[in-house]
C-alpha cells in the first residue's frame, strides 16, 4: 500500500531579491513499511523533503499525500495531530532535557502524543532498561541517540523520519545503532525515510536508495537494494554489497563534483 505520494513537489526560498530552487518537481511513492534512504550532497534538498513530509514546511507547488490526505489541506488542529501521531522525528542533534533522566525524557513525549506506548516498554525494546534512571550526560552519544530513536517511536507514528542521525557517532558505535535500527524497525515495520552521507550505511539500511541530484534538488535515480535482511557485518564484505555500493557511489559522487564547480 502507498503511503506516501508526492508529485510534482517544488520548493522556492527567498533569498533577498532571488529566490532559490530548493527542490524542482519531485515525484516519489513510498509503501507502507519500507525503509527509504536518501542520498545526496548538501544542499539538495534532503531536509526540506523531509521537513515537507512532517508537516514542519509547505511546498511551494505540487502535493504530498500521507495515508490518503493531502497534507496542505489540513487544518492547524489536524496538522498538530499529524505531527503528533503520524511522523515520529529523529534528528543528529539529541535534543534531550540534561536535568531529566532518561525516563523523564522519553515520558514527555505523552504529553503531546495521542495513544503513547509505555515509557518503560520502549526503552526495553531498545536495550536502554539499565539506563533509565541516568541522566543524558552519563550515557554515551550512541546511547543518547537511542534514547532519541526510542523517543521518536513513543507516539507509535506510522512514519520515522530521521535526519543524518548516526552523523557524528564513531564507526563502530554507528555500527552498532545500525543494528539495533534495524532490528527495532523489523519488529515495528515502521516506514522510514532517513537521510545520510554515507553511502555503507545507504546500502546497509535500506530497502530503496533515493540519490538526490545537487541544487535544484531533484530525483536523480532509485536504486533498489535487494539484499535480505537482516544484514550483518558479514553482509559488508559480500560481493553484492560491493557492487551496489560502487553503483551508488558512482552516482553520488558525481553530484558532489557538481556543488563544488
Ligand atoms: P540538504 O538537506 O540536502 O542539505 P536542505 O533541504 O537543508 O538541503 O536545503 C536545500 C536548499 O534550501 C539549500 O540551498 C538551503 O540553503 C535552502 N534552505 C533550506 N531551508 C531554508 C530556509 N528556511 N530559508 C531559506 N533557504 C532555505
Amino acid at each position: 500500500m502507498k503511503l506516501i505520494t508526492m508529485k510534482g513537489v517544488t520548493k522556492l526560498y527567498s533569498k533577498g531579491e532571488h529566490e532559490q530552487r530548493a527542490l524542482d518537481s519531485v515525484d516519489l511513492e513510498i509503501d507502507e513499511g519500507k525503509f527509504v534512504v536518501i542520498l545526496g550532497p548538501s544542499g539538495a534538498g534532503k531536509s526540506t523533503l523531509l521537513n515537507m513530509i512532517g508537516g514542519l514546511d509547505s511546498p511551494t507547488s505540487g502535493t504530498i499525500i500521507v495515508d490518503g490526505q493531502n497534507i496542505e489541506a489540513l487544518s492547524r488542529d489536524e496538522l498538530a495531530d499529524y505531527r503528533a501521531s503520524t511522523v515520529g522525528f529523529v534528528f543528529q542533534s539529541y535534543n534531550l532535557v540534561p536535568t531529566l533522566t532518561v525516563l523523564e525524557n522519553v515520558a514527555l513525549v505523552k504529553d503531546i502524543a495521542k495513544n503513547p506506548l509505555s515509557s518503560h516498554d520502549m526503552l526495553r525494546a531498545v536495550g536502554l532498561e539499565d539506563h533509565m534512571k541516568n541522566f543524558p550526560s552519563e550515557l554515551s552519544g550512541g546511547e543518547q541517540q537511542m534514547v532519541v530513536i526510542a523517543r521518536g517511536l513513543m507516539s507509535r507514528p506510522r512514519i520515522l523520519l530521521m535526519d543524518e542521525p548516526f552523523g557524528a557517532l564513531d564507526a563502530q558505535t554507528r555500527a552498532q545503532l545500525q543494528t539495533d535500527l534495524l532490528n527495532t524497525w523489523q519488529k515495528e515495520k515502521k516506514t522510514c525515510f532517513f537521510i545520510t552521507h554515507d553511502v555503507d550505511e545507504a546500502i546497509i539500511l535500506g530497502q530503496r536508495c533515493v540519490i538526490m541530484s545537487a541544487r535544484p534538488g531533484r530525483i536523480k535515480r532509485i536504486v533498489d537494494i535487494d539484499i535480505p535482511y537482516p544484514r550483518t557485518q558479514e553482509t559488508r564484505l559480500s560481493p553484492e554489497f560491493n557492487r551496489l555500493k560502487n553503483e551508488v557511489w558512482g552516482e553520488v559522487y558525481k553530484e558532489y563534483l557538481e556543488v563544488r564547480k
